[in-house]
Protein backbone atom coordinates (compact mmCIF):
# COMPACT_ATOMS: atom_id res chain seq x y z
CA UNK A 1 0.00 0.00 0.00
CA UNK A 2 1.32 3.58 -0.95
CA UNK A 3 1.81 5.60 2.32
CA UNK A 4 0.31 8.68 2.81
CA UNK A 5 2.11 11.50 1.78
CA UNK A 6 3.32 14.36 4.37
CA UNK A 7 1.66 17.09 2.47
CA UNK A 8 -1.74 15.48 3.94
CA UNK A 9 0.04 14.12 7.37
CA UNK A 10 1.43 17.27 8.21
CA UNK A 11 -1.51 19.32 6.84
CA UNK A 12 1.64 21.10 4.90
CA UNK A 13 0.48 23.88 1.89
CA UNK A 14 4.71 25.15 2.16
CA UNK A 15 4.91 24.46 -1.88
CA UNK A 16 1.53 26.46 -2.58
CA UNK A 17 2.62 29.71 -0.94
CA UNK A 18 4.57 32.41 -3.45
CA UNK A 19 4.10 29.90 -6.40
CA UNK A 20 5.49 30.60 -9.53
CA UNK A 21 4.34 27.11 -10.79
CA UNK A 22 4.56 26.65 -14.84
CA UNK A 23 1.07 25.32 -16.46
CA UNK A 24 0.43 24.61 -19.68
CA UNK A 25 -2.21 25.49 -22.29
CA UNK A 26 -3.88 22.82 -21.61
CA UNK A 27 -4.13 22.80 -17.84
CA UNK A 28 -5.05 26.27 -17.74
CA UNK A 29 -8.11 25.67 -20.00
CA UNK A 30 -8.85 22.48 -17.85
CA UNK A 31 -8.51 24.97 -14.68
CA UNK A 32 -10.64 27.53 -16.12
CA UNK A 33 -13.64 24.83 -16.87
CA UNK A 34 -13.24 23.45 -13.42
CA UNK A 35 -13.47 27.25 -11.87
CA UNK A 36 -15.29 29.29 -14.67
CA UNK A 37 -12.50 31.89 -13.79
CA UNK A 38 -10.77 33.41 -16.63
CA UNK A 39 -7.29 33.08 -17.24
CA UNK A 40 -5.54 35.96 -16.36
CA UNK A 41 -7.48 35.50 -12.85
CA UNK A 42 -5.30 32.62 -12.36
CA UNK A 43 -2.05 32.69 -14.02
CA UNK A 44 0.10 35.26 -16.02
CA UNK A 45 2.60 35.28 -18.92
CA UNK A 46 6.28 35.56 -17.75
CA UNK A 47 9.00 36.98 -19.95
CA UNK A 48 9.23 33.50 -22.13
CA UNK A 49 5.21 33.46 -22.32
CA UNK A 50 5.20 30.74 -20.12
CA UNK A 51 2.00 30.60 -17.48
CA UNK A 52 2.61 30.57 -13.98
CA UNK A 53 0.12 30.31 -11.43
CA UNK A 54 -0.70 33.84 -9.95
CA UNK A 55 -0.91 34.50 -5.60
CA UNK A 56 -3.86 36.13 -3.34
CA UNK A 57 -2.35 39.50 -2.68
CA UNK A 58 -3.46 39.06 0.70
CA UNK A 59 -2.36 35.65 1.51
CA UNK A 60 0.70 35.64 -0.53
CA UNK A 61 -0.63 31.59 -1.62
CA UNK A 62 -2.02 30.14 -5.00
CA UNK A 63 -5.19 31.92 -5.82
CA UNK A 64 -6.10 28.06 -5.48
CA UNK A 65 -5.26 27.68 -1.59
CA UNK A 66 -8.05 27.95 0.47
CA UNK A 67 -6.16 29.40 3.32
CA UNK A 68 -7.05 32.22 6.40
CA UNK A 69 -3.18 32.90 6.83
CA UNK A 70 -0.09 34.49 4.94
CA UNK A 71 2.26 32.24 7.12
CA UNK A 72 4.24 29.78 5.37
CA UNK A 73 3.78 26.93 7.66
CA UNK A 74 -0.23 27.58 7.81
CA UNK A 75 -2.57 25.04 7.02
CA UNK A 76 -4.36 25.22 3.34
CA UNK A 77 -6.12 23.36 1.03
CA UNK A 78 -5.90 22.84 -2.52
CA UNK A 79 -9.41 23.78 -3.99
CA UNK A 80 -9.16 22.36 -7.91
CA UNK A 81 -7.12 19.53 -6.20
CA UNK A 82 -8.26 16.96 -8.60
CA UNK A 83 -7.56 19.12 -11.77
CA UNK A 84 -4.03 21.12 -10.14
CA UNK A 85 -1.95 20.98 -12.41
CA UNK A 86 1.05 18.27 -13.57
CA UNK A 87 4.04 20.33 -11.29
CA UNK A 88 2.06 20.26 -8.55
CA UNK A 89 1.40 16.61 -8.90
CA UNK A 90 5.00 15.98 -9.08
CA UNK A 91 6.53 18.31 -6.56
CA UNK A 92 8.75 18.21 -4.73
CA UNK A 93 10.17 16.27 -7.72
CA UNK A 94 12.17 18.71 -9.43
CA UNK A 95 14.65 18.56 -12.56
CA UNK A 96 18.37 19.72 -11.85
CA UNK A 97 21.05 21.47 -14.11
CA UNK A 98 21.48 18.13 -15.61
CA UNK A 99 17.79 17.64 -16.32
CA UNK A 100 18.12 14.95 -13.66
CA UNK A 101 15.13 14.11 -11.21
CA UNK A 102 15.55 15.13 -7.39
CA UNK A 103 13.75 16.07 -4.41
CA UNK A 104 13.84 19.52 -4.01
CA UNK A 105 15.13 20.99 -0.61
CA UNK A 106 12.58 23.96 0.07
CA UNK A 107 10.05 21.40 0.31
CA UNK A 108 10.51 20.40 4.68
CA UNK A 109 9.03 17.29 4.93
CA UNK A 110 11.63 15.63 2.49
CA UNK A 111 11.93 12.03 4.46
CA UNK A 112 8.26 11.58 3.53
CA UNK A 113 8.94 11.60 -0.23
CA UNK A 114 10.87 8.42 -2.04
CA UNK A 115 13.80 9.34 -4.46
CA UNK A 116 12.75 9.96 -8.31
CA UNK A 117 13.39 7.90 -10.66
CA UNK A 118 14.78 8.38 -14.22
CA UNK A 119 10.84 8.33 -15.38
CA UNK A 120 10.28 10.90 -13.47
CA UNK A 121 12.71 13.22 -15.37
CA UNK A 122 11.21 11.99 -18.62
CA UNK A 123 7.92 13.10 -17.60
CA UNK A 124 8.88 16.71 -16.22
CA UNK A 125 11.13 17.01 -19.19
CA UNK A 126 8.23 16.59 -21.13
CA UNK A 127 6.19 19.00 -19.20
CA UNK A 128 9.15 21.25 -19.62
CA UNK A 129 8.45 21.28 -23.68
CA UNK A 130 5.18 21.98 -23.40
CA UNK A 131 5.11 25.04 -21.19
CA UNK A 132 4.71 28.30 -23.41
CA UNK A 133 3.31 26.71 -26.04
CA UNK A 134 -0.01 28.63 -27.33
S1 LIG B 1 5.34 18.78 -1.46
FE1 LIG B 1 6.46 19.35 0.39
S2 LIG B 1 6.15 21.57 0.57
FE2 LIG B 1 4.58 20.79 -0.83
S3 LIG B 1 2.77 20.38 0.46
FE3 LIG B 1 3.93 18.46 0.28
S4 LIG B 1 5.27 18.40 2.06
FE4 LIG B 1 4.57 20.54 1.81
S1 LIG C 1 -2.98 24.56 -7.85
FE1 LIG C 1 -3.34 23.66 -5.83
S2 LIG C 1 -1.52 22.37 -5.48
FE2 LIG C 1 -1.00 23.79 -7.14
S3 LIG C 1 0.01 25.55 -6.15
FE3 LIG C 1 -2.19 26.02 -6.34
S4 LIG C 1 -3.12 25.39 -4.39
FE4 LIG C 1 -1.10 24.40 -4.56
Amino acid sequence: MARALPCITEGCSFCCRETTMPITASESARLSRRTGMKEDEFCFRDEENVRRLLNNDTTKACVFLATDSAEKTAPGICTVYEARPMGCTTYPIVLNDKDKAILDELCPHLDGFDEPEEEDAIRLLNLEERLGQE
